[in-house]
């Protein structure tokens, strides 16, 4: 650990990787693992984890088992170790019987130096028997934060990954992951046992990606499209949108204003999906437009922009999808733009999932802190890493709250108007009530309800109706306002909005674009 950088692994560095030198640090890494320490990595994506066991399993005796969830990733990683010469295989639900004999055997013989295995698989009995018959170099645990309920990417099967120490406690393990707050960093030193490891944190920042979240004003595929055509074209880029149905329609649209953009998401059949995946991997200047499930594990450099049309539901999930845009440690773009109905969609994603309440409640503290990081008026960058437990010591000038300071306005009366509405509505309605009420819009359900004749009915004709609907949406990211999930999406009011109905606290929040608002119209986006 302390000791001089072993040589030899800086040679395999050179030929077998064809690399000059180490990255941060890879090095320490590496001679950590070789001498049959346990380490626990966190390192941004593209920071170079791979190496930290690929290196380590050509130095030590036997093979090194890899554990990664993606099927994708490990026959794209086994295919470039490959290339370079590296005796690497993978074990998973894709190979046939016989391939997957073949496998074992050139396990079992000692002629691979690493065997990529799914998680799932590592539990089996059969599987087991096999790692017993075999010489194992290291176990290798990749995005390790699937192991924890507060990961944003639960994996039970990860759980089970415990035995291997209980079954190999002489074979050195190393855990790496990209995302992993305070509390899913415990988690992985819980379930995996690292109580001993090395923790190398690399930090979080990703200094060459520029952050910036716009509201949806209503066009947000024209501010998508401008944003692609001044500063990206030409460039791949991938594009995030919650549902598959819009996946299609922005990919169409984009096709029909003159750009290559593929649609990809779960829906669409294997084959397409993978010919769209190899044209943005090996083609310039094509934009994939996907769910989330595209990504994971696709190693493309020079990916220059990643947009977003809808809010990812957590901060990991942002940090993570925008991670893939620069690896090449050249300038790129984290873009997105997001509204209110994101927020009530994901709401009800999450209300209308299996989970346990427990698993709910952290997952909308997750949303919430994501719609946080949305209306925020100072450095996004500064705030994102804070989430991850990171400091930066000053603004990063490389945000878009740091390059145009927003503009902000006194919200306190407007506040005090919109809360009393919903005090008065007996905090039943929803934001498109709310605001008829406010603008004092009579129909049919606010006759019958009586609240035509309320206080509120009509204090608030001095702002537009997208005006009050964007001011609900940031009390209710900045929690002064809930929605009330187990009835029908109510707004209610929090012990936060007290102060501010009493006059006992000011309100300043980011000032909608006017420029934009005037411009919204009744385009859908
Ligand atoms: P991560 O898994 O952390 O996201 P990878 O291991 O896929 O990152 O590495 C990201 C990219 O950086 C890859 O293209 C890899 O080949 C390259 N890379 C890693 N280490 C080095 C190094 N020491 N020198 C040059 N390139 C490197
Ligand atoms: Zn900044």
């Amino acid at each position: 650990m302390h000791g001089e950088p072993n040589p030899a692994a800086l040679k395999v560095l050179q030929k077998v990787f064809g690399y000059d030198s180490f990255r941060g640090p890879q090095q320490a890494i590496i001679d950590h693992v070789v001498a049959g320490g346990d380490a626990l990595v966190l390192m941004p994506t593209g920071g170079g984890k791979s190496l930290c066991y690929q290196i380590p399993a050509l130095l030590r005796e036997g093979t090194a088992i890899v554990v990664s969830p993606l099927i994708a990733l490990m026959q794209d990683q086994v295919a470039a170790l490959v290339q370079n010469g590296v005796r690497a295989a993978y074990l998973n639900s894709s190979l046939d019987y016989h391939e997957a004999v073949e496998v074992e055997n050139r396990l079992r013989s000692g002629e691979l130096d690493l065997l990529y295995v799914a998680p799932e698989r590592l539990a089996m009995p059969r599987m087991q028997a096999l790692l017993e018959q075999a010489r194992i170099a290291l176990f290798a645990i990749d995005e390790a934060h699937c192991v924890s309920q507060w990961g944003h990417d639960f994996r039970p099967e990860y759980r089970q990954l415990s035995q291997l120490h209980q079954r190999f406690p002489q074979v050195p393990r190393i855990a790496l992951t990209a995302t992993a707050d305070v509390p899913t960093r415990g988690d992985i030193v819980e379930h995996l046992q690292l109580q001993d490891a090395a923790l190398y944190n690399s930090g979080f920042d990703r200094p060459n990606i520029r952050y910036h979240i716009a509201e949806n004003q209503g066009n947000a595929r024209d501010q998508l499209l401008r944003f692609i055509r001044d500063n990206h074209d030409g460039e791949a880029g991938i594009v995030y949108c919650l549902s598959r149905r819009k996946v299609d329609d922005t990919a169409a649209w984009l096709e029909r204003q003159g750009l290559t953009a593929l649609p990809y998401h779960a829906g669409l059949p294997a084959e397409q999906r993978q010919h769209h995946q190899t044209r943005f991997l090996r083609e310039d200047g094509v934009i994939v437009v996907a769910t989330i499930a595209f990504g994971m594990g696709i190693d493309k450099p020079d990916v220059r922009f990643v947009a977003h049309l809808n809010l990812p539901k957590s901060i990991e999930a942002y940090y993570q999808e925008t991670g893939r845009a620069g690896r090449d440690g050249l300038p790129a773009d984290a873009w997105m733009s997001y509204g209110l109905q994101d927020v009530i969609t994901l709401r009800q994603m999450q209300q209308d999932s299996s989970a346990h309440d427990h698993q709910k409640r952290i997952e909308q503290q997750k949303l919430d802190a994501m719609l946080g990081l949305c209306e925020i008026i100072s450095c996004r960058r500064q705030a994102l890493l804070h989430y991850f437990g990171d400091h930066l010591d000053a603004p990063c000038g490389n945000c878009d709250n740091c390059l145009t300071p927003p503009e902000t306005w006194d919200a306190t009366v407007a506040a005090q108007k919109a809360l009393s509405c919903v005090y008065r509505t007996e905090q039943r309605f929803g934001v498109t009530y709310l605001v008829d009420v406010l603008l004092g819009k009579s129909n049919e359900r606010i006759t019958r309800f009586g609240h035509d004749k309320i206080s509120t009915f009509g204090i608030g004709k001095d702002r537009s109706a997208n005006e009050w609907k964007a001011l609900f949406r940031q009390l209710i990211a900045s929690g002064f306002l809930s929605v009330d999930m187990e009835g029908h999406g109510g707004i209610r009011l929090t012990a936060n909005a007290k102060p501010v109905l009493r006059g006992e606290q000011s309100l300043t929040l980011r000032k909608p674009s006017k420029a934009k608002a005037a411009r919204r119209g009744n385009k859908g986006a």
